[in-house]
């Protein structure tokens, strides 16, 4: 089918103008205050209570998600045991231990996705494992590296101080610690904390109101497995249609009495094709397989050379043909046209075929029409699923597109859209999470550094680090981040990198016997020049596009550049960091040894 550019130039711009919002990030609130029962455990035992705790260790890792469950592995096998991991969970898990909405599950591929899969000596059931099933294997990896009994659970961090007396960080939590650690690991992911729309009424509503990441399966029925049997007398309204809606929806349309869907921005829904995992293929993996697969994936995912794509599935083929479709030109002989046309034309393409299999699974053909996404393939996140556009075919199903405004308030009853009132026994939130360094309170404390220097004022004024990991003014600080670093769509691969780096910086520093260690000031102002230089073909490109999480709400400027990714080759990156550590050097740190303070 060929495409009118122009045309299609046109739809995509139209379609971004009406999304700008003035406020960017500031659109949405936090869930705390007096929001902050949206954020509350629902899994944990309420009655817990422990008291307080004064302890001191090496190394204190904040987080017991899949980051710093890494950590602890890694530095087990570093030979560094004296760690605590704290966390506000009552179990280790991270985003699994909260994200347990009907539908969950992993939508990239299991087997690179999982952490440690050849060390637990464990597989995965299915190509895309479900929330059970990955939480399982969080814990198992607790067991396996005797992680449970360096944990504090149920233990929120209230704030960090630097104590340059005495060279180690205080940290004080809400069960009343009083922890010190000479080093520090913030493991508190990229997106922790809940976010709920900031329009008005947030608070008003009296029926059943809760966070997809907070789900209530006391008043739905069911489990992460669906059978919501309590829904079926039930109008359920649903805001939002980012990756975990897509997820939940085809659960909620199934068990609803009546289910409205309040659409923003239509999400692109690629195939998922999930099947259970070949005996065959198992039986054949040798030593080292997971790491060469997650390397592959990478590669192919950003562009980077590779020889065969060993995970074939819809982010490999969805990516891999607009930033291949240069190459493949060019091999085939055909160098007609630049790299960048080549490359807007198979991204035109490939949102092409997410707008045809929308016509192709909707019956209604104005339902089909909103669900049609208008912008770039890198635009926002893409989503893979096989049931959830198939879900608005259902006569109990209503979407209800908003054009771009989102919802506008809420009333006691239910959600007002463009003026009209739509009464619900339940709304639910699937608005997502406040992101690392884009959001006040993602963290929800703050961390002091050498003369009470705020980390939130360093990262708003300009956000400086040494590749991503530590930044000057706060020793022995170091940082599972997603600013600054390589990334990849499999976080698990980037956590993986991290963690093994971050394991070397402390084990290194034990061997050393090094007091302190922070970034040279140049050299983490050379690292913040690298980045927004990697980053201006990435920035222009996002600068085009409809508005989200990836190009800070369509405010994309230097600030939000330093607080996101390095762009350049994730493959590069991880290369440069492994060199570094083989040089043995810790170049572009400043160390203070004993001695040196002497
Ligand atoms: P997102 O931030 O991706 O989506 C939030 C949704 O809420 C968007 O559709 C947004 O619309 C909508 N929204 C916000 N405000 C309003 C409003 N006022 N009115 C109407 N709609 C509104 O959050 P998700 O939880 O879906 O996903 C977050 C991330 O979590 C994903 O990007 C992914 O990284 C991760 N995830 C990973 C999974 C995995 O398999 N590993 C599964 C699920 C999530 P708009 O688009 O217009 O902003």
């Amino acid at each position: 089918m060929s495409l009118d550019r122009e045309a299609l130039r046109e739809k995509y711009r139209a379609e971004r103008e009406r999304r700008l919002r003035l406020s960017g990030a500031e659109q949405y609130q936090q869930t705390s205050g007096a929001l902050s029962a949206f954020a509350e455990d629902p899994h944990a035992d309420p009655s817990f209570s422990r008291a307080p705790e004064r302890r001191s260790a090496a190394v204190l890792v904040i987080g017991g998600g899949m980051g710093g469950l890494m950590m602890g592995a890694q530095l087990r096998q570093a030979g560094v045991d004296d760690f605590l991991i704290v966390d506000r969970a009552g179990d280790f898990g991270g985003v699994w231990y909260w994200n347990r909405y009907p539908g969950a599950g992993c939508d990239t591929e299991s087997y690179i996705y999982l952490p440690l899969l050849e060390e637990t000596g464990y597989l995965p059931k299915e190509k895309y494992a479900k929330s059970p099933e990955i939480r399982e294997h969080l814990q198992r990896i607790g067991r396996h590296f005797d992680l449970y009994d360096r944990a504090l659970f149920q233990t929120a961090v209230t704030g960090l101080r630097w104590d340059d007396a005495q060279k180690l960080w205080r940290i004080e939590t809400d069960r009343g610690d009083a922890l010190t650690a000479r080093f520090v690991v913030n493991a508190t992911g990229v997106m922790t904390r809940p976010k709920l729309p900031g329009i008005p009424g947030v608070e008003r509503f009296k029926g059943e109101c809760f966070h997809t990441a907070r789900w209530n399966f006391d008043y739905t029925g069911g489990s992460t497995a669906g059978g919501l049997e309590k829904l079926q007398d039930k109008r359920v309204g649903v805001i939002g249609t980012g990756a975990t809606a897509v997820q939940c929806i085809p659960h909620l349309g199934e068990w609803s009495k009546e289910l409205l869907v309040f659409q923003r921005t239509p999400s692109a829904i690629n195939r998922r094709d999930n099947r259970p995992t070949d005996a065959d293929w198992a039986a054949s993996l040798e030593s080292g397989w997971q790491r060469e697969r997650m390397a592959n994936f990478t590669a192919v995912v950003s562009g980077d050379p590779f020889d065969v794509d060993l995970v074939k599935d819809g982010w490999t083929e969805m990516i891999g043909e607009v930033l291949l479709a240069a190459k493949r030109e060019y091999e085939a002989g055909r160098k007609t046209e630049s790299p960048a046309v080549l490359m807007q034309r198979a991204d035109d393409a490939s949102m092409d075929k997410v707008r045809r299999r929308v016509d192709e699974e909707i019956e209604d053909a104005a339902t089909a029409e909103a669900l049609k996404p208008w912008y770039g393939a890198f635009c926002k996140r893409g989503c893979f699923h096989d049931e959830f556009l198939a879900t608005f075919n259902r006569p109990n199903v209503r979407l209800i597109d908003t054009q771009g405004a989102g919802v506008e308030e809420i009333t006691e009853t239910g959600v007002v859209v463009a003026g009209k009132a739509y009464p619900l026994d339940c709304l639910i939130f699937a608005t997502g999470f406040a992101i690392e360094g884009a959001d006040p309170g993602n963290q929800g404390y703050e961390v002091y550094g050498r003369d009470g220097l705020a980390l939130s004022a360093k990262r708003r004024s300009k956000w400086r680090t040494l590749h991503g990991y530590m930044t000057r003014d706060f020793p022995n600080y170091l940082m599972m981040s997603y600013a600054q670093t390589g990334q990849s769509p499999n976080f698990h691969h980037i956590l993986d990198e991290q963690s093994r780096h971050l394991a070397y910086i402390l084990s290194r520093a034990q061997s050393a016997g090094a007091i302190t260690l922070e970034p040279e000031e140049e050299a983490e102002n050379a690292w913040a020049e690298e980045v927004v230089r990697a980053a201006k073909g990435r920035t222009a490109y996002l600068k085009e596009c409809t508005p989200g999480y990836y190009n800070a709400e369509g405010a994309i400027n230097e600030h939000t550049v330093l607080n996101g990714p390095y762009w350049k080759s994730p493959t590069r990156f991880f290369g440069m960091t492994k060199a570094w550590r083989e040089e043995d050097a810790l170049a572009g740190l400043e160390i203070d040894r004993p001695s040196s303070a002497a």
